[in-house]
């Protein structure tokens, strides 16, 4: 399906509402029935229609049908956060006893579900280095139900092979997930290498305005009705219809957004990978990655997204470049139209800090929708403090 068409045209019948061009906000909780037994085919299959907004509603629908074409994908789930995505069909593909393989220094909130929450129901995670095949095939174990993938990672940015790591879960009979946060629907496209479920933070680029917290997953209908019919409404983590809105304004404009991004993000990348005092740029398509065949077979671009180290590193100098940025905004997320900078020593207390630890040393930097020129400046007299 052309990208034009899914985002100009997908899912929206206008003349439903008054070939208003904009979509109107459903603000609903309910949805009325005329006959009892139409109300009983609803309550049967929820799956099917409108009746609860805790389930789907119209303005949704619409978010739901792009989203899933954008991926390739027969349906798309919708959330009210993107690690709420990820939790909810994680929760519904596993029972007590079963194991699960994720790939290491997945975002911190996947950690912790794998970490800390499943343990508590019977469910145990073997961690592997993502870039290393032959770890996933040691780790696979009759009770083995689910592989878990993010790639690249939004710190470190390893990539995973998806084609072999698809092939290898279904010849174990496992299913696959993978957040696609990084790069989108438009820098790369999961299901195509076979991957089950593609979860995104739509958080990040679908909304790209900084204004909405919103996930999304895709895959296959039964797959995904079987999530929504259990887990789904259980947990409620169901996406507002204004926020469903929000992400619609948002899609209009995601291939400009993230075009301009990629691009100002390849020159500020450039300036750096010349400057002194910078030791390196880690991003998927660095010559340093060692593999960068496979990330450039994978993707397509990298967005904006990627770390630096400094060349003489250590805590002090760390902050000060930090601190010392005056555009570039200390915050956490990523994926809207402002610069963004978090150190990963944010993220550590000063007596757990290792500087020896080169993750510890890690400064990740995020390209919004500014100047190049004007990102360049403030890197350029943030570096000239250090
Ligand atoms: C932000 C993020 C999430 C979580 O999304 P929320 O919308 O904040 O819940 C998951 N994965 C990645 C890679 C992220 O950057």
């Amino acid at each position: 399906m052309d990208i034009s068409y899914i985002i100009n045209e997908l899912g929206e019948e206008r003349e439903n509402y008054f070939n208003a061009i904009a979509p109107p906000i459903i603000q609903t909780s309910n949805f009325k029935f005329n006959t009892v037994a139409d109300f009983r085919a609803a309550l049967a299959d929820e799956y099917q229609g409108n009746l609860y907004s805790r389930g789907f509603n119209p303005t949704i629908d619409i978010l739901r049908k792009k989203l899933a074409a954008l991926d390739g994908a027969e349906d798309a789930l919708v959330f009210s956060s993107g690690i709420a995505a990820i939790t909810v069909p994680v929760l519904a593909l596993l029972q007590s006893g079963d194991e699960v393989i994720c790939v290491e220094n997945p975002y911190s909130w996947t950690i912790k579900l794998f970490q800390d929450f499943l343990p508590k129901f019977g469910v145990k995670t073997t961690f592997v280095d993502g870039t290393d095949l032959t770890a996933f095939e040691k780790a696979i174990t009759p009770k083995t139900k689910l592989i878990y993938l993010e790639s690249p990672n939004t710190f470190s940015f390893e990539v995973q092979n998806l084609d072999a790591l698809s092939k290898l879960a279904k010849e174990h009979g496992i299913l696959t997930m993978i957040d696609n946060s990084y790069c989108s629907p438009l820098y790369q496209q999961p299901i195509a290498h076979g991957i089950d479920l593609v979860a995104q933070s739509a958080t990040k680029y679908l909304s790209g305005h900084s204004d909405v917290v919103a996930g999304v997953v895709t895959g296959k209908k039964t797959l995904l009705k079987a999530i929504f019919e259990k887990e789904y409404l259980n947990i409620g983590a169901a996406l507002a219809p204004q926020h469903a809105w929000l992400l619609l304004r948002g899609l209009r404009t995601l291939p400009i957004r993230l075009t301009q991004i990629s691009n100002t993000a390849d020159k500020v990348i450039a300036y750096l990978n010349g400057h002194p005092k910078v030791a390196e740029v880690l991003h998927p398509f660095s010559n340093n990655n060692k593999d960068l065949a496979l990330a450039k077979k994978q993707m397509k671009r990298c967005g904006g997204l990627f770390s630096i180290t400094l060349k003489d590193p250590n805590l002090q100098k760390i902050e000060a470049f930090c601190n010392g940025l005056k555009h570039m905004l200390m915050a956490v997320s990523w994926g809207g139209y402002e610069s963004l900078v978090i150190p990963a020593c944010a993220g550590i207390s000063t007596t757990d800090f290792d500087p020896k630890n080169n993750r510890h040393m890690l400064i990740r930097l995020y390209i919004g929708l500014e100047d190049a020129d004007y990102l360049i400046a403030d890197l350029e007299q943030a570096l000239a403090t250090i």
